[in-house]
């Protein structure tokens, strides 16, 4: 048994950090956290959808670990009382062109065994979800909500009951490989470790290059807004309604998401982020984007998606834009319905040939591991995740 470091205390980092101690992997572990708090990210300012796997190409490591991840939180959340409502999905063809695209997900659902999954009309659409229009949908019956922060701090609790020690507030700024122990630095010193598990989220790229792995994929942060709408129109939505997704695309479009505490979220759209932690609208990061434009991937992945990039861009600028693509789908919805609700930043590696890095990647060996790739469907697979990576260790 090893003593081991965590480093990010997102939910990703809280469930790897657990998993070394139940699994009795490690014999000590050290969770260090930047922040003052856990989730204090991406984990913290997503849209709280247990994803049941319908998109992913099947065999990849998303399809198996989203799958895996929602027994295991689902069984957590039973165990520990967390919020977890199983109140389905509907994704929506809008029109005849869509149909191929929607036949395409569910032979991907079936080969993921999602279960319950099938091809519904119009008429049941409108039973299902009243406001919604489309000429068929896909219906997801077991696609659930949660709240990803009381998981983290449910998962944190069991870790620090099984003797795992949390160091919030300590920013980890090198790490070292020494042969027989890796060397971990934060403003405070020095320690040494058996074992590092970098789970840093939007840094992670920055961690891994410190302790010497590739440079690539990097990060680049893509921010996601999104909209509230006011308490007397949430009966618009009873669920969760998304549109078909473009394949080019890696991020599922604007759609209509119920959260846990019974608001109804609109959004995110996607478009380059003026820093990987800054969350005002009009927030810039030096650092960050000197970093972004100096990467020739970056410039690669801009030049061949200018109209994705566009239509984003003006969701961006225009209220009524953004509604628009909500609208396309729920048409009772009007810009007065809607007011901010704030927005996350994802974590979304790139390749140095400008392609996003669709999979999750983990990459290292048995006495450091990066997870340089852990965007949607992340949080779902968290549990999943760390399983993975702790058997990948001990095996
Ligand atoms: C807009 C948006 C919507 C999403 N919707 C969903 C969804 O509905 N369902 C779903 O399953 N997934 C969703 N996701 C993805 C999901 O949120 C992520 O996959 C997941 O939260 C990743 O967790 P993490 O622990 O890797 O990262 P994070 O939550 O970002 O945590 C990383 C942590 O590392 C810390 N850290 C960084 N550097 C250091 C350092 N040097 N020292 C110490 N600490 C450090 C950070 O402070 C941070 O707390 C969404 C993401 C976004 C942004």
């Amino acid at each position: 048994m090893v003593r081991a470091a965590v480093v990010g205390g997102g939910i990703i980092g809280v469930a790897v950090a657990r998993e070394l101690l139940h699994s009795g992997t490690a014999s000590e572990v050290v969770l260090y956290e930047k922040e003052t708090a856990l989730a204090h990210h991406q984990t913290g300012h997503n849209s709280g959808v247990v994803h049941a796997g319908l998109y992913y190409e099947p065999g990849s490591l998303k399809a198996q670990l989203c799958r895996r991840g929602v027994s295991l939180l689902r069984e957590l959340a039973t165990q520990r009382s967390l919020p977890f409502d199983e109140c389905g999905k509907v994704v929506v063809a809008r029109d005849g062109s869509e149909l191929s695209r929607l036949d395409a997900i569910l032979e991907r659902s079936l080969a993921n065994g999602v279960p319950g999954v099938r091809l519904i009309d119009s008429r049941e659409l409108a039973r299902l979800e009243p406001h919604a229009r489309g000429i068929a949908a896909l219906f997801s019956p077991t696609t659930a909500i949660t709240d990803y922060s009381v998981v983290t701090r449910a998962l944190a609790e069991e870790f620090v009951e099984a003797g795992g020690e949390l160091r919030l507030g300590t920013e980890v700024i090198s790490l070292q490989d020494h042969g027989s122990a890796v060397e971990l630095g934060t403003s405070a010193g020095t320690e040494r470790y058996g074992l590092v598990v970098n789970c840093a989220g939007l840094q992670s790229d920055r961690v891994a290059r410190e302790s010497g792995d590739a440079k690539n994929p990097r990060v680049v942060p893509f921010f996601g807004a999104y909209f509230l709408l006011k308490a007397d129109r949430r009966h618009l939505v009873n669920g969760l309604i998304y549109p078909v997704p473009d394949p080019r695309y890696p991020f599922l479009g604007v759609h209509l998401t119920k959260r846990i505490d019974g608001a109804i979220m609109v959004g995110p759209n996607a478009f380059l982020a003026g820093g990987r932690e800054l969350y005002g609208p009009w927030q810039l990061s030096p650092k960050d984007l000197a970093e972004t434009a100096g990467f020739p991937g970056f410039w690669r992945f801009a030049a061949g998606n200018i109209p994705a990039a566009l239509r984003e861009g003006r969701t961006v600028v225009s209220k009524k834009v953004f509604i628009e693509a909500a609208r396309a789908y729920v048409p009772e919805l009007a810009v007065e319905d809607v007011i901010p609700g704030g927005r996350g930043i994802r974590a979304q590696a790139m390749n140095q040939d400008g392609s996003l890095v669709d999979d999750f990647v983990i990459t290292g060996s048995s006495k450091m591991v990066h997870v340089r790739n852990a965007p949607s469907p992340g949080a779902t697979s968290s549990m999943a995740i760390a399983e993975h990576i702790v058997h990948g260790i001990a095996h």
